[in-house]
C-alpha cells in the first residue's frame, strides 16, 4: 500500500527569499560604464561593421539554433549538430577542421590575417557547445551557445578587416556530465590563445557568474558474499560500506562551506535480501567554488569512505576523475565590463558578480578554460526569473522568440568583446595582469596532484 507525505511540494520559501534579495542587490548595483570611443578605440567603427555584419548573419543563425533545438544529441554524439555548425561557417569560406585538437564531434576555424605575428599580434578563441540532456532536449539551452559563437565569429572577422590578428572559432562538444573542453585542451586547443569568450543562457543577465568545480568519482566497495540467514557471519557486507559512506558523507555537510555540493547515489547495493551483497558501489559528485576547496573536500570524502570501509571490514577501491575534473570559473572582470558594455548597448544589464548569489551555481569545463587564458563566460537571459537550468521549461525557452533575442544580442556582444580585445591593447593587457594577480595558470592535472 503506497503512504504519500501530505505535501510532495518541496516549500519555495528559501527560493522566494533568495529571489526578493537578488532584486533588492539589483536595485542597488552599479550600472555599467557606458564606454567612450576615446577609451575604448575598438567600440566606434568596428562595432558598428559588427553589428551590421550580426544583422546579416541573424536569420541564419535563428535556423541553426532552432534546428539543433529540434535535433538534441548528447554529449560525444552531436556528429548532425556539429555538421550544421561547420557549413554555416564554410558558407562564409573558412576551412573547417573536423575532429579539431583529438575530440571526434569538435570543430576549428580560423580568421588569420596576412601579417599575423603570434609574437605581436592577439588571438581570441570563442566557444560553441551544442550537447544537450537525455530526455529534455537543449534544457542547458546550448543551442543558443552554438549558433552565437558562430555568429561571434563570422560577424567579428567580417568587422575586423585586415586587422593583424588571428580568431579562432572553436566547437567544444561534451560539456553535459563530461568535460569536452578539457580533453580539447589537452589536444592543443589554447595553444597561442590569448584570450577567450563564450556564453550562457540564463534566467539573468550577468557578466560574472559563479560556477563551481566538480569532481566525479565512482567507489566499488569489495566484502565477501553470505547466506544472509543460515550463515551470515561468514560474510562482510559491501552495502553496509555504502550506506555508511552515504550517512557519513550526509554528516559532513555540516561542516562544509556553503558554496560546496556534494551528492552520492548507490549504483549497485546487492540483488536480493537473502544474499550478503559482497560487492556495492557508488557515484559521487563533489563540487565547490575554489580549487583549493574541492580538494579540501574530497580529501575529507577520501577519509569517509575509507572509514566507512573499515568499519564493515571491506576493502574499497576509489576511481576520481572518471571525466577530467571541472575547475570553478574565473571570470575576468576586465573582460566582463566590456561585456556589459555591449549589452547596455543592447538594451540589457548585465548585473556583475555577487547580485545572484553563489549558492545559485552549476559547473562548467569552461571552468578549465578560464584557468589557462583570461575568459568570460557570461549569462544571457532568455527565460523568465525562476526557470531553472536542465527544466523541460527551460528546453521551451531554448526555442523561442526571448532564445532568439539573447541569441542576437549575444552574438553582437561577443563580437564586439572581440573586437575591443583585438583592437585595443590595453585591455588585453589589463586581462592578462588580472588573470596573474588571480594565480595565473593552473591546469588540472597540477591541481590534482
Ligand atoms: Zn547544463
Ligand atoms: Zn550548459
Amino acid at each position: 500500500m503506497a503512504h504519500t507525505p501530505r505535501s510532495l511540494t518541496p516549500s519555495s520559501a528559501f527560493l522566494d527569499a533568495t529571489n526578493h534579495a537578488i532584486h533588492e542587490r539589483m536595485a542597488r548595483a552599479e550600472t555599467p560604464p557606458s564606454g567612450t570611443p576615446e577609451d575604448y578605440p575598438g567600440q566606434s567603427h568596428l562595432w558598428s561593421n559588427t553589428t551590421r555584419a550580426a544583422e546579416e548573419i541573424a536569420e541564419e543563425l535563428r535556423d541553426l539554433a532552432l534546428d539543433l533545438h529540434a535535433h538534441p544529441e548528447l554529449a560525444f554524439e552531436e556528429r548532425r549538430s556539429a555538421e550544421a555548425l561547420a557549413r554555416v561557417v564554410e558558407k562564409r569560406g573558412f576551412a573547417v577542421e573536423r575532429g579539431a585538437h583529438g575530440v571526434e564531434t569538435a570543430l576549428r576555424a580560423e580568421r588569420v590575417s596576412e601579417g599575423f605575428d603570434p609574437a605581436t599580434h592577439p588571438t581570441i578563441a570563442v566557444m560553441s557547445e551544442y550537447d544537450a540532456l537525455p530526455g529534455i532536449g537543449h534544457a542547458c539551452g546550448h543551442n543558443i551557445i552554438a549558433a552565437s559563437g558562430v555568429g561571434a565569429f563570422l560577424a567579428a572577422t567580417a568587422a575586423l578587416g585586415d586587422t593583424d590578428a588571428r580568431v579562432v572559432f572553436l566547437g567544444t562538444p561534451a560539456e553535459e556530465g563530461h568535460s569536452g573542453k578539457e580533453y580539447m585542451i589537452r589536444g592543443g586547443m589554447l595553444d597561442g590563445v590569448d584570450a577567450a569568450v563564450m556564453i550562457h543562457p540564463f534566467s539573468f543577465d550577468i557578466a560574472s557568474h559563479a560556477w563551481v568545480g566538480r569532481r566525479t568519482l565512482s567507489v566499488t566497495f569489495r566484502g565477501v558474499a553470505a547466506h544472509a540467514s543460515s550463515q551470515p557471519f561468514m560474510g562482510r557486507n559491501a552495502l553496509d560500506a555504502a550506506t555508511l559512506a552515504y550517512q557519513g558523507m550526509g554528516l559532513l555537510r555540516q561542516q562544509m562551506p556553503p558554496s560546496d555540493r556534494l551528492h552520492a547515489v548507490i549504483t549497485d547495493g546487492g540483488r536480493r535480501p537473502s544474499v550478503i551483497p559482497g560487492e556495492a558501489r557508488m557515484d559521487i559528485y563533489v563540487r565547490s567554488s575554489l580549487t583549493a576547496t574541492l580538494m579540501d573536500l574530497s580529501s575529507r570524502i577520501d577519509d569517509v569512505l575509507d572509514g566507512a570501509a573499515l568499519m564493515a571490514g571491506v576493502s574499497v577501491d576509489k576511481t576520481w576523475d572518471t571525466h577530467p575534473m571541472s575547475l570553478p570559473v574565473r571570470n575576468n572582470e576586465t573582460m566582463a565590463v566590456r561585456w556589459a558594455v555591449t549589452q547596455s548597448a543592447r538594451g540589457r544589464r548585465a548585473l556583475p558578480a555577487g547580485v545572484v548569489p553563489e549558492s545559485l551555481a552549476a559547473s562548467t569545463d569552461f571552468g578549465n578554460v578560464s584557468h589557462l587564458v583570461p575568459a568570460i563566460h557570461p549569462m544571457v537571459k532568455i527565460a523568465p526569473e525562476g526557470v531553472a537550468l536542465h527544466t523541460e521549461e527551460f528546453a521551451r525557452w531554448a526555442g523561442s522568440e526571448d532564445g532568439i533575442r539573447g541569441l542576437n544580442d549575444a552574438t553582437a556582444g561577443l563580437a564586439q568583446v572581440i573586437i575591443d580585445l583585438v583592437s585595443d591593447p590595453r585591455l588585453l593587457l589589463a586581462a592578462r595582469e588580472e588573470f596573474e594577480r588571480a594565480g595565473g595558470e593552473v591546469r588540472v592535472e597540477r591541481a590534482t596532484s
